[in-house]
């Protein structure tokens, strides 16, 4: 993990193809999806203990989320999202939508 590059252009919302996939999510690799600012909450982690917020469907509140800038990475590989003009970003299903 580290801090992210300045200056930077955030681009948060994000549209672009599934180039990988994990095995609990309906996208197939080739889809086209879109990402908004909110790219995970302890309601993408699949977890059924939801914090308050969540349970409200106010993820972006949530003292776990993970938005498409300038947030850590969870789990083993670390980094950190640096908006939408990079190559990459990990998202959790709940976050991608389908586009077309
Ligand atoms: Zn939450």
């Amino acid at each position: 993990m580290g801090l992210l590059k300045r200056p930077a252009i955030p681009r948060q919302e994000i549209v672009g193809t599934v180039a990988a996939r994990g095995d609990k999510t309906d996208h197939q690799i080739g889809d086209r999806v879109g990402v908004g600012y909110l790219a995970s909450s302890c309601r993408g982690t699949g977890g059924d203990d939801l914090c308050e917020w969540c349970k409200k469907d106010e993820g972006r509140f949530c003292p776990k989320k993970f938005v498409t800038f300038d947030s850590p990475y969870q789990g083993g590989r670390g980094g950190i999202s640096e908006g939408g003009f990079v190559d990459r970003i990990r998202v959790y299903d709940d976050f991608a939508f389908k586009s077309k």
